[in-house]
């Protein structure tokens, strides 16, 4: 059982005492619990076992191809259909698409009722739901509409993995792999001193890493400096992410964000940021978990064409996020297009 006291909230991690406690002194009129088909059925009998009040469940669909304005309505009309008023709770159970959503869904209905935050994944448990940026994706851009606004709390579960697909563990322990490379290289050390993910101490994982994005979210909640460190391993990544999804080839977030990892980390060396024996290192680390998929990366041109659309760009120019030293990340690097090819053919070797 822990506990991390944000400014304005608090990050209880394995504490349904809390959960209930909550509860209780918000008094509300009513409770909403929005969910997917998967966290319905592995995650919710679990919270029903431990929540004393009675509360409504709002269904939507799984995935990120639902994470739409389609998608709110559906809650919001729900909510209206139930009752649903200004003094109402909305608590979203699931990963990152539910906390995302159902966080903008509930702080856009009635100028907003109160939402706490149950991450159900470990994506969700070590990132999404820490830093309050809520949203949805619209007309095939990611998170094109949404807000910055913190939860009332956020309740971390680490019994929920048990349930969770590998794939999806391996997803999100790329973000907490990030964290230790951006803000504490012992962390890095330690995460990726293991061959799988089977005997993790999962509570200690998610603190550590919960603690990390909190820091750095807190010093600049709206992203203008040292926020966008977080990014590190996103440009490239995202691109790869992009295509992936564009020609129907199966890769999640953090298996993209990995090889983002990778050639940013070499994109640091060539900025004479690290040694090229610490990218090595680093690329080592990474495959070891992840595997090598040369074949999922486009070539340069496609690559360039989509990380024009990054959100981090300004003025037509690329801006990276890279590697001060292992275990401190840097902001705004320019970087060549040469460069960029160098850290393709550094992934691909
Ligand atoms: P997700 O919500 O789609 O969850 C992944 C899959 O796991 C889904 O099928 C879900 O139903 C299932 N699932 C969730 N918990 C489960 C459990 N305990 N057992 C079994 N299955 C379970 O995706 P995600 O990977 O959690 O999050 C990705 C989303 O998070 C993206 O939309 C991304 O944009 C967003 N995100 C937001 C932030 C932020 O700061 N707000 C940061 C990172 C990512």
């Amino acid at each position: 059982m822990k506990q991390i006291k944000c400014n304005t909230y608090s990050i209880h991690i394995n504490n349904w005492e809390a959960v209930n406690n909550y509860i209780s002194v918000g008094d509300y009129s009513s409770l909403f619990v929005v969910v997917d088909e998967n966290t319905l059925q592995l995650c919710l009998p679990l919270f029903e076992e431990k929540i004393n009040a009675k509360f409504h469940i709002i269904l939507t669909q799984s995935g990120e191809k639902n994470k739409t304005i389609d998608s709110c309505q559906i809650i919001w009309n729900k909510m209206i259909h139930l009752g649903a008023d200004r003094h109402s709770l909305c608590i979203n159970l699931g990963g990152g698409v539910i906390g995302d959503m159902g966080g903008f869904a509930a702080s856009t209905f009635m100028r907003g009722m109160d939402f706490i935050q149950i991450p159900t994944s470990l994506l969700s448990q070590v990132d999404a739901s820490v830093g309050g940026k809520l949203g949805v994706d619209y007309n095939n851009y990611k998170n094109l509409i949404g807000i910055i606004k913190n939860p009332g709390a956020v309740f971390i579960f680490t019994d929920f993995l048990k349930t969770l697909p590998y794939k999806h563990l391996l997803s999100g322990f790329a973000e907490a792999i990030k964290h230790g490379l951006i803000r504490a290289e012992d962390t890095f050390q330690k995460l990726t001193h293991v061959d799988s993910l089977a005997n993790i101490d999962w509570e200690d994982l998610v603190y550590e890493s919960v603690k990390i994005k909190k820091t750095i979210t807190e010093a600049d909640p709206y992203e203008r400096g040292i926020r966008k460190v977080l990014n590190f391993g996103h440009t490239l990544g995202h691109a790869i992410e992009s295509f992936a999804l564009s020609s129907k080839k199966q890769l999640l977030h953090g298996e993209a964000i990995a090889i983002g990892m990778i050639m940013e980390t070499y994109l640091s060396y060539l900025c004479d940021f690290i040694s090229l024996q610490e990218a090595k290192d680093v690329k080592n680390k990474i495959l070891k978990l992840y595997g090598h998929h040369p074949s999922i990366i486009p070539n340069i041109e496609t690559l360039f064409g989509l990380m024009s659309k990054d959100k981090k760009n300004k003025g037509g120019i690329l801006k990276f996020s890279l590697l001060q030293k292992i275990g401190e990340g840097n902001f705004d690097q320019e970087v060549t297009k040469e460069d960029v090819e160098k850290s393709v053919i550094f992934y691909k070797a």
